[in-house]
């Protein structure tokens, strides 16, 4: 597995390692507390951190397994389809993205992109994408494209763990929290899986409306040995309205954050992260001398405006 794991990193350019920084702010020395951010953003100009985590092993799999198309799901935006139809075009593999909502003549940056790698795009509505999990639609998939692999939305599922796990070999020191922003669940489910790698208590910051179901997404790709209550949560109060809302002071927080920090941030996961962990710190939700870790997970292809007019 070693070796296809350097070769597939090879193929696609991906960085192997990605450097912690410290964020020196005046809030963080009022409060006597130390925040880094790992920058997985960096893992690759277009393949957002975290998907590549939570892909590699499901693409070096289909690679030995000679399978010649992968199907996934996502919305117009979506970080995880972008990774995916890049890795596909640059692996040979025939892509076939899933999108809810009807974007034809009108795409998203991300769709341009994706259809310009050669992705075949299908548009469905919002009932038919509601069924992305059930076993009779998946069947019917597999009938419409045979041999494919399907892949589930965001690339969160079981196997998807290990290849996030990878994030603590990477680490340079120990910390007491390790924040990640949580939508589909799977990195998250990856960090707690492998949580006997450092004793840091692994805080999920949600970026939806979604009390206890995130929780349940992360419990369900969990298995039974993986399964600790005691060493994780996720944060409620930062959704900002839900999922890609963007109110104005959030974009305008995330600008100023960016230009300050010279770490490029988008309101979507990795503003929603940053903005909570400093809230947080400021309202003495830290301990004094925690060491906080944020991953930045990437997706800053996502903060791009509509293009008009693209055909498809
Ligand atoms: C998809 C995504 C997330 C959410 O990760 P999940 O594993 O789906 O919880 C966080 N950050 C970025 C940049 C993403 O693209």
């Amino acid at each position: 597995m070693h070796n296809q794991l350097a070769s597939i990193e090879s193929q696609l350019n991906i960085l192997p390692s990605c450097a912690e920084e410290e964020l020196k702010l005046q809030v963080c020395e009022d409060k006597n507390v130390r925040l880094f951010v790992k920058r997985d953003d960096q893992i690759h100009p277009i393949i957002s951190g975290n998907k590549w985590r939570k892909l590699k092993y499901a693409l070096i799999q289909a690679q030995q397994d000679n399978v010649k198309q992968i199907v996934s799901f996502g919305g117009g935006y979506s970080n995880h389809i972008h990774a995916l139809a890049y890795c596909c075009k640059q692996l040979k593999i025939r892509f076939t993205a899933i999108i809810r909502g009807h974007y034809q003549g009108n795409l998203s940056p991300m769709l341009a992109d994706i259809h310009a790698w050669g992705a075949n795009i299908k548009f469905v509505d919002k009932l038919t994408y509601q069924q992305r999990h059930e076993k009779a639609y998946l069947t019917n998939l597999i009938q419409q494209y045979p041999g494919a692999l399907i892949i589930p939305e965001g690339g969160s599922q079981a196997m998807a763990k290990q290849g996030v796990a990878e994030i603590y070999q990477e680490l340079t020191q120990a910390y007491d929290y390790i924040a990640v922003p949580i939508a589909s669940g799977g990195t998250l489910a990856g960090l707690i899986a492998a949580s006997h790698q450092q004793s840091a208590h692994v805080l999920g910051i949600a970026v939806l409306k979604g009390q206890g179901y995130l929780e349940q997404l992360v419990v369900d790709l969990l298995d039974a040995k993986e399964q600790k209550t005691d060493n994780w949560s996720v944060e409620h109060r930062y959704h900002f309205g839900g999922y890609a809302k963007r109110p104005k002071a959030l974009v305008d927080w995330c600008d100023d954050f960016s230009e300050h920090s010279n770490i490029p941030v988008e309101p979507v996961y990795s503003g929603k992260l940053l903005y909570a962990l400093l809230d947080k710190i400021a309202n003495d939700e830290f301990p004094a001398g925690s060491k906080i870790l944020a991953i930045h997970t990437g997706g800053l292809q996502g903060n791009r405006e509509l293009t008009k007019e693209v055909a498809l």
